[in-house]
Order: C-alpha cells, then sequence, then structure tokens
C-alpha cells in the first residue's frame, strides 16, 4: 500500500480550515441549502456516481474525478474555501492526491475553480489544461471575465494561474485506458467546456456528459443583447444548446448539486440499493438543456421587450 504522501498537508489544511469555519463560510455562500441540512450532506461525501466517476467536494458546489489505475482526471475544484473539503473527500474516497494527473474546469468562475490556487500547490506535476478563453480569465484572476467586467462582485475573483496548456473543441485527455472529450459550449462564460466520458457498469456502457455550465446570469449581471464585454453572447447560447442536444447522454453532472437533482438521486439510490442507477437518465440530459434554454429564451424576450 502506497504511503498517504498528502496527510501532513490536509492535517494542516484542516487547522488553517476547521469545519466550523468552513460550514460558517459555505452556508453565508450557499443559499439554497439550510445549515443544518448542508452538515449533514457535507458527512455524505464523496458520492460515488457511477463506475470510476465520483462527486467530491461538498454537496452543494462539487468537483468530479475520474479515476483509474493509472492515476486521475479531475474537473473543476470548487471554491477557494470548500476546496479543502474537495482534498479531504478525494482522500476519503480511497484516492491519493499525487495521483491526479490533470485538473480540468468547466468554466472560471470563482466557485467552481477558486480552489485551483490550492490544488497546484498540493499537486504541482499534475497538468492543468484549460480552453483558449478559460485560460485567459484564470490568467487575470476573473477580472477579464464578462460578468466581473459588468458588475464588479469581488467575490468572483481568485488567485490567478497560468495553465500548462490549451485544449480545443474535441481534444481528448487520456489517462491510462480513460479519455474525456472536451466540448467546446461557451454562454455563460466564454471558454465554457463540456466535458464527456465514457464508463461500464453491469457489462453496459453508457455516456456521461459534465456539462460546463448553461445557466443564463440575467440581465443585471449577463445581458444578452448589447453586451459590450461579450458582444456573441446569445448566438453562442443558442449554438451550445443546439450542439448539446447532438451529444448521447445517459448520465449528466454539473458541479452544482440542485442542477442535477443530487440529493434526490440519492435519496432514491437509498430507498432501493438493488435497484437501477438513478443517475442513469438520459430524459434527464435533455430536461437539464431544455430548462436552461428555457431561462436562457426569457431572458432573451424580457431584454427585447424593455428594449422596446
Ligand atoms: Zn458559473
Amino acid at each position: 500500500m502506497k504511503q498517504r504522501a498528502f496527510l501532513l498537508p490536509i492535517t494542516l489544511l484542516a487547522l488553517a480550515f476547521s469545519p466550523a469555519a468552513l460550514g460558517q463560510l459555505t452556508a453565508d455562500r450557499i443559499d439554497s441549502t439550510n445549515r443544518a441540512d448542508n452538515a449533514d450532506q457535507t458527512r455524505r461525501m464523496p458520492i460515488r456516481i457511477i463506475d470510476n466517476v465520483w462527486w467530491v467536494g461538498h454537496s452543494e458546489v462539487g468537483a468530479i474525478l475520474i479515476t483509474s489505475p493509472d492515476g486521475h482526471i479531475l474537473i473543476d475544484t470548487t471554491s477557494t474555501e470548500l476546496a479543502p473539503w474537495t482534498v479531504e473527500s478525494i482522500v476519503n474516497a480511497g484516492f491519493q492526491l499525487e495521483d491526479i494527473r490533470y485538473i480540468l474546469n468547466t468554466h472560471p468562475h470563482e466557485e467552481h475553480m477558486g480552489g485551483t490556487a490550492m490544488f497546484r500547490k498540493l499537486v504541482p506535476h499534475a497538468k492543468l489544461l484549460a480552453s483558449k478563453e478559460t485560460a485567459d480569465v484564470m490568467a487575470t484572476g476573473g477580472l477579464t471575465d464578462f460578468r466581473y467586467m459588468s458588475e464588479g462582485d469581488e467575490t468572483d475573483l481568485f488567485e490567478p494561474i497560468i495553465a500548462d496548456g490549451l485544449i480545443r473543441h474535441l481534444d481528448e485527455v487520456r489517462v491510462g485506458d480513460i479519455a474525456v472529450v472536451a466540448h467546446l459550449t461557451p454562454g455563460h462564460t466564454e471558454g465554457t467546456t463540456t466535458w464527456t466520458t465514457t464508463v461500464t457498469e453491469n457489462g453496459r456502457d453508457y455516456e456521461v456528459v459534465i456539462y460546463g455550465g448553461m445557466s443564463a446570469s440575467g440581465a443585471d449581471r449577463g445581458r444578452l443583447i448589447d453586451n459590450e464585454d461579450y458582444p456573441g453572447i446569445a448566438e453562442d447560447f443558442q449554438r451550445s444548446f443546439d450542439y448539446l442536444r447532438t451529444l448521447q447522454c445517459d448520465v449528466y453532472l454539473y458541479p452544482r448539486a440542485t442542477s442535477i437533482e443530487l440529493d434526490e438521486k440519492m435519496r432514491q439510490r437509498e430507498r432501493s440499493a438493488d435497484g437501477p442507477n438513478p443517475f442513469i437518465d438520459p430524459e434527464g440530459c435533455q430536461h437539464y438543456i431544455n430548462f436552461y434554454e428555457q431561462r436562457y429564451l426569457k431572458q432573451l424576450e424580457e431584454e427585447q421587450a424593455a428594449r422596446g
């Protein structure tokens, strides 16, 4: 058995970010979950979604870990405050941080990648890859994200990080016999990236889609019309919705629990431990796309009406 080389840093982190302090911070940040619930849910992390795909981190904002005997791929790192939970839950799932080979991301918003700076220190040999647009925003710590530029909310900023390499549409990232494919799906941010991978359960292959984020931010945070900081935003959103419909999808994920009905699916799993895996949900994939497309269309209509 290999030594747990990261026990020391985790202990130090635990001192620096005590669960009580973290609980306070997360409860303040995450408005959709009450505090008691939060504590309960957090204790249940990590979650094995299917085969070698894990939800790690917090009950509401998580990261996706895809594992193999030859090393792992981590998609997103959660926020600066939540990253210590994410580190702990990777270790609690029985994996070692030093076996992470790649750190990828869905999009450069603080809650999903503020923790990347910490992961860079803990796993310096892991390669950090990102789309060009995301790498540019990462390098400025979020200063050049259009939402920050329109709104100026300082909580959106994070420690600047330089990517080791760029990924393009349909690039494959491979470790041993696992692979994830990048699909550029801009709109929520200019560099938003959806990832797909194939897993096997009970002798059957399933397509897992990790959506990069398809939520329109509202007219006050991210205008769809006359957005000087992201002129092509509306067209990008529509193209991305149309494109996502073409992807085969059996299991859908996104690093926010409420967006993927994580709690509901976990309750379903508890009720029927021998039943089918509730995360295998092809209809849910389509529902996810339709839901966010409707939200986008509603905002577009409202902005058009306001413009007259
Ligand atoms: Zn976001």
